[in-house]
């Protein structure tokens, strides 16, 4: 082990359920460790203005089961500037703190990585974002939150449309990306899962529905990611509306019910983990990388791999989207 003294930690960008199981592990392992930590409150913005507080153990009591993050997080336009970065670095200097622990989303690792090469500050990563859009890992604490708070919101969409032989188009959140679309999509049911990353025309989806139709099913859910290329849930429905009538159609927004709620056991399990890594890569010297989950296993994945690359879609997922739907 180094000779680390003082380790601080921040959450940044989107909150994200089991945030809080990470900030507990963090401070637990530091003091473990026999290292002071301190928690940097509202993300680059707080650690810019000074607004930081040395933790104890006790300091993260109950909090493991909490959705959200008891640090609170922001966006902070001024940590992207030189003069911003900076300023926080001497707020961690004077209190001689050399280790900086960044629980955010790829944003936020790619301007913990630029710190780190400014200053020479050791940092670590981890992936914590809803979206579990981060390339080079399987998964970031809070996406089995999100996905089974969407699949548990189907799972009573499909109640009242089996009941009146509905079509709903439900949107959950993906601006960019499917992954809480393919995920819970499957995992309820779905007809059809509408993602950026994959192109379903209207009429395809029409098709899809008609057929099922065809087959006697008595209700449909299409799961609709906010980016896909139709438009979100309204729009796509309004367009399919125009072109098939069998169904009575509804549309369900998700909304921000996505990012809360208590984070289920994996994703506190993942976080505990990742948590620990943080400190102990720290501690062994390490900087630049996050705490990434791969094949059941924590590994160290350098910082760039979630800034520079796109994380692909499971192929085999989407494919089985397809086989079940039929
Ligand atoms: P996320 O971490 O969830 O992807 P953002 O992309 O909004 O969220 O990033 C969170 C914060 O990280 C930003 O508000 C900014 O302070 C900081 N940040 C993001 N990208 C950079 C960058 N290229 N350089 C410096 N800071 C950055």
């Amino acid at each position: 082990m180094n000779d680390l003294k003082k380790i601080a930690l921040l959450t940044s960008g989107g909150d994200a359920p089991g945030m809080n199981a990470a900030v507990r592990a963090v401070v637990r392992a530091s003091v473990y460790y026999n290292t002071e930590v301190f928690g940097i409150y509202e993300g680059y913005k707080g650690l810019i203005e000074g607004n930081i507080r040395q933790l104890s153990v006790r300091s993260v009591n109950n909090i493991l089961g909490n959705g959200g993050t008891v640090l609170r997080s922001s966006r902070s336009p001024e940590f992207r500037t030189e003069e911003g970065r900076k300023k926080a670095y001497s707020e961690l200097k004077s209190r001689g703190i050399d280790g900086l622990v960044v629980i955010g989303g790829d944003g936020s690792f790619a301007g913990a990585h630029i710190f780190s090469k400014e200053f020479g500050l050791q940092v670590a990563g981890i992936p914590a974002t809803i979206d579990n859009d981060i390339a080079g890992t399987d998964y970031s604490i809070g996406y089995d939150t999100a996905s089974n708070v969407v699949v548990s919101c189907i799972d009573k969409i499909r109640d009242t449309a089996l009941s009146h032989n509905r079509l709903f188009f439900v949107e959950v959140m993906g601006r960019d990306t499917g992954f809480i679309a393919l995920r819970s999509g499957i995992a309820s049911g779905a007809i059809c899962i509408m993602m950026p990353e994959r192109k379903t025309s209207v009429e395809e989806l029409v098709a899809l529905l008609r057929k099922g139709y065809r087959n006697k099913k008595s209700s449909s859910i299409v799961v609709v990611a906010e980016g896909n290329e139709n438009g979100g849930a309204y729009e796509l429905a309004k367009s399919v509306r125009e072109k098939y009538n069998d169904y009575e159609t509804k549309v369900t927004i998700l909304g921000h019910l996505q990012r809360g709620g208590d984070p289920t056991c994996f994703d506190r399990v993942i976080a505990s983990e990742m948590g620990v890594g943080a400190v102990e890569g720290l501690l062994n010297g390490n900087s630049g990388f996050m705490t990434a989950y791969q094949c059941g296993k924590i590994h160290e994945e350098p910082l760039e791999t979630s800034y520079t690359q796109k994380k692909q879609l499971n192929e085999n997922l989407v494919k089985i989207a397809q086989i079940l739907s039929i």
